[in-house]
């Protein structure tokens, strides 16, 4: 299914026929993928099996390891304790170019690809995500996100996917538990704000993926899901959120009555004057 739209983070959107399959990758697909792999890594990376993913590098070694167990497997530890029950179907590397012309130069040669974000994107058919890690992990966090909603929320809107992966661009562990921080987002959102040009939730909740990522207001979806996600964290509710969400998406796909019930609010532009002085009170935090 070839889409031409797509996020400032480069993920496609979701196949809508995807379904889930509940299996997991075996060893044997496992050890038949790494030994294609080997003939095609170029020299001087460092090959990980951090599972579900590969991960790929050529920074130092100890740097590639330390990548794989601190932010891929962290995240990965971290997601599925909260979150997600199933690992993604496919096997996906994550490649880690240490600078930009290390990503560029690799993403031309190993896929033929002319990256359009210098952070790096998904690869829908490689399987694979292509990193420039010297740009930092945020956007690795964010990435990881995607397959996994992928694997166990197929049907997961736009604004969620997008919302609560970016959450995690930057987060940290809390109580044992990842936890979404402010970030860059923050800034744009809170000018949306002072200007009055935030969208309803409603409206956030119910666009097609063409309404979310098409137009020139992409960024600010980005931050307007970011922060409702982050609103439901600091409220202790976006676990609860996620499992209510998936159980009832046959019958509320937005997630917008969900979202409702969730926090409790009958009167959504009451609650969006509320979650707007939440906002901008983060300054400062
Ligand atoms: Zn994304």
């Amino acid at each position: 299914m070839a889409l031409v739209v797509a996020g400032e983070c480069g993920i496609p959107p979701i196949p809508q026929c995807a379904e889930a399959a509940a299996v997991d990758v075996t060893e044997a697909a496992l050890a038949e993928h790494l030994a294609q792999l080997a003939k095609q890594v170029p020299e001087g990376f460092t090959v990980i099996s951090q599972s579900p993913f590969i991960v790929l590098g050529d920074e130092h070694p100890d740097v590639v390891r330390r990548r794989a167990v601190h932010t891929v497997k962290w995240a990965v530890d971290k997601l599925k304790q909260d979150y997600f029950k199933r690992d993604p179907v496919e096997i996906i590397d994550i490649w880690l170019f240490r600078d930009d012309a290390s990503y560029t130069n690799h993403a031309h040669l190993l896929f033929g690809d002319t990256p359009t974000t210098r952070f790096g994107y998904y690869s829908e058919s490689h399987h694979a995500l292509i990193m420039n890690i010297g740009t930092g992990g945020g956007t690795l966090v964010h990435e990881i996100v995607h397959p996994f909603m992928r694997a166990n929320f197929p049907r997961c809107p736009a604004w969620f996917n997008e919302g609560f992966a970016s959450l995690y661009e930057a987060s940290a562990e809390n109580n044992g538990h990842i936890r979404g921080t402010i970030n860059w987002r923050f800034k744009g959102l809170e000018k949306a704000i002072k200007e009055g040009r935030t969208v309803s939730f409603q409206k956030l909740t119910s666009m097609t993926e063409t309404q979310f990522y098409g137009g020139d207001s992409y960024s600010q979806y980005y931050a307007q899901a970011r922060y409702l996600c982050y609103y439901l964290q600091e409220k202790g509710l976006l676990v609860k959120f996620y499992h209510e969400f998936v159980a009832s998406a046959a019958s509320d796909p937005s997630g917008y009555v969900t979202l409702k019930r969730v926090l409790v609010e009958s009167d959504m532009d009451a609650f969006k004057q509320k979650w707007e002085s939440f906002v901008l009170g983060l300054r400062g935090v």
